[in-house]
């Protein structure tokens, strides 16, 4: 079974459409971007894109890459002090080049938590290791999304307890009881915040890491695989229990060696690459598609959900402050 990602959040971004409309004030998101990195501005537009589609207000701050540490701070706190602005969020990676880099952390953390809307500041990360999330990082909540969708389906063979109705986002804390779970990829922002919401969800959980050595062996143990290293096809049909649950975070740009005549000018969308991309995922689609239970492909599977549940937490935020 494949996970429509696209379809799910069309369905989930229409039902805050809906919900914004009867909103008097409406929210606001501010992206903060650095530099041009021809990914980042594609991923930060569409983060607008979407948020107006939806009614909620969207600007994006375009900072040079050569702002400072402290110019970038100095705005976010003008943001933060702005009652307008519900939720703020900073496109990650800076480029290698910025003073900023490196400096993540701490740009993160001049975030006021409450419109930290990508929950990835340490005080919202902190509630989230310690089972209690304010909001769930955006490509977790997508996570999770997709694999509440698998856990419904119902014919899973794996499912522990068809008597349950997965509601992941519930209150109860043991709803992935019995479940082993596998992340693959331990980063501040994907990684290390799935493998703390599987825990609170109860799951018993292993965590691959570039250095693991035994990767295929562990993966097979999975009755849900979630694979998030930026490496192509890492995971292959060997790796996955038969039945399992795979998700694929990965978004791996491969050039196809053809010449984008719509990209080569400088000025436009793509910022003047010179062939045609595509995208996959960290799992070898076609080859583990025939083994897994449910599966998420990419394009089209945690992406889409990652924008829709960004804007659920801004319309989160707007409604706690
Ligand atoms: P990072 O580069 O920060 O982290 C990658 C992680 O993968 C690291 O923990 C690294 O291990 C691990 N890793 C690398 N190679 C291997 C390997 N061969 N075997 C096992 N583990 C490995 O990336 P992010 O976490 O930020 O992103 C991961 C992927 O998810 C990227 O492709 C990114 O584009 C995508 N992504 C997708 C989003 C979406 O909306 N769909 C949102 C955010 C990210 P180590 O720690 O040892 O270096």
């Amino acid at each position: 079974m494949i996970i429509d990602g696209k379809a799910i959040a069309a369905k989930r971004l229409e039902e805050l459409r809906l919900k914004v409309e009867g909103l008097r004030i409406k929210p606001k998101l501010v992206a903060i971007l650095v530099g041009e990195d021809p990914a980042s501005v594609m991923y930060v537009n569409m983060k607008k894109k979407r948020a107006e589609e939806v009614g909620i207000v969207s600007e994006i701050v375009e900072l040079p890459s050569k702002v400072s540490v402290t110019k970038a701070t100095q705005l976010i706190n003008r943001l933060n002090a702005d009652q307008v602005v519900t939720g703020i969020l900073v496109q990650l990676p800076f480029p290698k080049d910025s003073p900023v880099f490196g400096h993540e952390r701490e740009i993160l953390d001049a975030i006021d938590p409450v419109k930290d809307v990508d929950s990835l500041t340490s005080v919202n990360m902190g509630l989230l290791a310690l089972g209690q999330p304010r909001y769930y990082p955006a490509t977790v909540k997508a996570v999770l999304v997709v694999l509440e969708e698998a856990l419904n389906m119902g014919d899973l063979k794996l499912n522990k307890n068809h008597a349950v109705v997965y509601d992941l986002f519930g209150k109860s804390r043991t709803v992935l009881g019995g479940f082993r779970a596998v992340v693959v990829g331990r980063s501040e922002i994907v990684g290390k915040p799935a493998v703390m919401a599987l825990i609170n969800l109860g799951a018993t959980v292993t965590v691959g890491n570039s250095r693991t050595t035994d990767l295929a062996e562990i993966a097979r143990e999975a009755d849900i695989l979630i694979s998030a290293t930026g490496v192509a096809h890492l995971v292959k049909a060997d790796m996955v229990k038969k039945g399992a649950i795979v998700i694929d975070v990965g978004i791996d740009r491969q050039s196809t060696g053809l010449p984008d005549y719509r990209t080569t000018d400088k000025n436009r969308v793509g910022g003047g690459r010179s062939t045609v991309d595509r995208v996959v995922g960290d799992v070898d689609f076609e080859s583990v598609y025939k083994v897994a239970g449910a599966i998420s492909p990419v394009p089209g599977g945690v992406g889409p959900l990652t924008v829709s549940s960004l804007l659920e937490n801004v319309v989160l935020a707007g409604r706690r402050d």
